[in-house]
C-alpha cells in the first residue's frame, strides 16, 4: 500500500518548494513588454534583490539561467583569458565552478579541501601570500556547498585575504544560500555575489543574478571574456528594459519573483534565517539520535558551525539511502535529495548518501514530517536506527518557536 497521494513534498535543495502565492502570482496573460506595469514592476525589484544580499552598494545584473549560466557570468566579467582563478572547493559545486571557469580559458588554481572539512582558512593566506606577482584577480567560493552541505565563513575568508594583503576579488556562489542562510554582502568584503531564482528565492527555475561591487565593476570594464549577452553592464537597474535581458524579459518569472521578495519582506529576512536555521538544527538533531543506534548514520559536516541552514547531506551505509529515498518517495509522498559528488552514481558506495532540503517554503510541519516520514521508512526497510529522534527533533522546533 502507498500513503503517498496527497499533497507531495519535493524535499531536494532546489529547485524548492513553489508557494501557492508565486504560482498564482504567474498565472496571468502574457503581458506588454513595451512599456507599462511589467517596467513598474521589474524596476521595484532591485532594491529588495540588493536587501535579500546585504547590500546597499552593489550594482544587480539580472539573467535568463540557472545557477550555471551565472557562473559563466561571474567568469566572463571578472576575467581576460589567462588570468588566473583560486577556486576554494568543500565540495562539487566548487569544482564544478572551476571547471566552468578553465574551460572559458581562464588559469585555476584549486585548493580542494574534501567533501567534509571547511577551509583551512591559513592555507588560503599562504597560497595569495605565495602569488607575489598577483597573478590571481578573484578567489571563487561557494557560501553554502549543497552537494557537501558545508557552509563557509565568508567573513573569515575576507579577512584571511586582507591578511594576505592581496588584491585579488572576492566572488561568492549564494545560489543554494541567499534567503536561507545569514549573508551580509557588504558587511563581509564581497565583491561579487551570484545566485538564482529556484532555491531561496522560491520562484521557478530560469533566472540567475550577479551582484557586483564597483571594484568589479572596474574590473568588468576590460575583461576580455565578456561577451554581448553575459557583460553586466546593460543589465543593472536605469538600463533600457530590452538591454536588461539582451532580449525578451522572462516575464512570467518576473511576477514570480516579485511575489516572492514580498513573501520574504513580510516575514523580515532575519526572521527567514531564523526559520531555516531552527528547521536545520530540527534535522540535525533527528540524525543524532538515529546514528546513536547505527554508526553507519551521521550528518557529513561534523561541526554544527560549518553547516548550511539551507540543506543537510547524511551517509545512511550504502545501500540504504537509496532504499529510503525511494520509500520515502513511493510509499509517503516526500522526495529527500541524492548523495551529490559524495561518490560516482556508478560506484555502489553512491547509495549511501542522501540529502534533506530545507530551503525556501518550508515550515515546521513540512520538516517535521519529513523526519517522521524517515524514521517510518527505516522501521519499514529494516534500517537499524537510535530512538529519541522525532521527540529531539520536535523539541528543537518547540524551544525555537516558544510559547
Ligand atoms: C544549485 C546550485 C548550483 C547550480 O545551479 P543550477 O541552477 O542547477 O545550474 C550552483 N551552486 C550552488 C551552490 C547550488 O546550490
Amino acid at each position: 500500500m502507498s500513503l503517498a497521494n496527497g499533497r507531495h513534498y519535493l524535499a531536494i535543495p532546489g529547485p524548492s518548494v513553489m508557494p501557492d502565492r508565486v504560482l498564482a502570482a504567474m498565472h496571468r496573460a502574457a503581458p506588454n513588454i513595451y512599456e507599462g506595469g511589467l517596467h513598474d514592476l521589474v524596476d521595484s525589484l532591485w532594491p529588495d534583490l540588493k536587501a535579500v544580499a546585504g547590500t546597499t552598494t552593489a550594482s544587480v545584473a539580472g539573467y535568463i539561467g540557472n545557477g550555471h549560466a551565472v557562473w559563466e557570468a561571474a567568469n566572463a566579467n571578472l576575467f581576460s583569458r589567462g588570468d588566473k582563478a583560486l577556486v576554494l572547493a568543500v565540495g562539487q559545486f566548487g569544482l564544478s565552478w572551476a571547471q566552468s571557469a578553465r574551460a572559458m580559458g581562464i588559469e585555476v588554481e584549486v585548493i580542494d579541501f574534501g567533501k567534509a572539512t571547511p577551509v583551512d582558512m591559513d592555507r588560503v593566506e599562504a597560497a595569495l601570500r605565495a602569488d607575489a606577482a598577483g597573478k590571481i584577480k578573484a578567489v571563487l567560493m561557494t557560501h553554502v556547498d549543497t552537494a557537501s552541505t558545508i557552509r563557509t565563513d565568508i567573513a573569515a575568508l575576507r579577512a584571511a585575504m586582507d591578511a594576505a594583503g592581496h588584491p585579488a576579488l572576492l566572488a561568492v556562489d549564494c545560489i543554494a544560500s541567499l534567503g536561507c542562510d545569514e549573508y551580509r554582502m557588504d558587511a563581509w568584503g564581497v565583491d561579487v555575489t551570484v545566485a538564482a531564482s529556484q532555491k531561496g528565492l522560491m520562484t521557478p527555475p530560469g533566472m540567475g543574478f550577479v551582484w557586483f561591487s564597483e571594484k568589479a565593476r572596474a574590473v568588468g570594464k576590460t575583461a576580455d571574456l565578456r561577451t554581448p549577452y553575459w557583460d553586466w553592464a546593460p543589465r543593472v537597474q536605469g538600463g533600457e528594459f530590452w538591454q536588461l535581458w539582451d532580449g525578451t524579459a522572462p516575464t512570467h518569472h518576473l511576477f514570480g519573483l516579485r511575489e516572492a521578495l514580498d513573501m520574504i519582506k513580510e516575514e523580515g529576512l532575519e526572521n527567514v534565517w531564523a526559520r531555516h536555521d531552527c528547521l536545520a538544527r530540527a534535522v540535525w538533531a533527528a540524525f543524532d539520535c538515529w546514528s546513536a543506534g547505527n554508526a553507519a548514520i551521521g550528518l557529513n559536516v561534523a561541526n554544527p558551525r560549518d553547516r548550511a541552514r539551507a540543506v543537510t547531506a547524511a551517509r545512511l551505509g550504502a545501500p540504504h539511502a537509496t532504499r529510503l529515498r525511494d520509500w520515502c518517495e513511493h510509499k509517503a509522498g516526500v522526495t529527500l535529495g541524492i548523495g551529490l559528488g559524495m561518490a560516482p552514481p556508478s560506484d555502489p558506495a553512491y547509495h549511501g548518501f542522501l540529502r534533506v532540503g530545507h530551503m525556501g517554503h518550508v515550515n515546521a510541519h513540512m520538516t517535521l514530517g519529513a523526519l517522521a516520514v524517515m524514521e517510518a521508512g527505516m522501521i519499514a526497510l529494516d534500517i537499524p536506527h537510535g530512538g529519541g529522534a522525532l521527540a529531539a527533533a520536535a523539541g528543537v522546533v518547540a524551544a525555537g518557536a516558544g510559547a
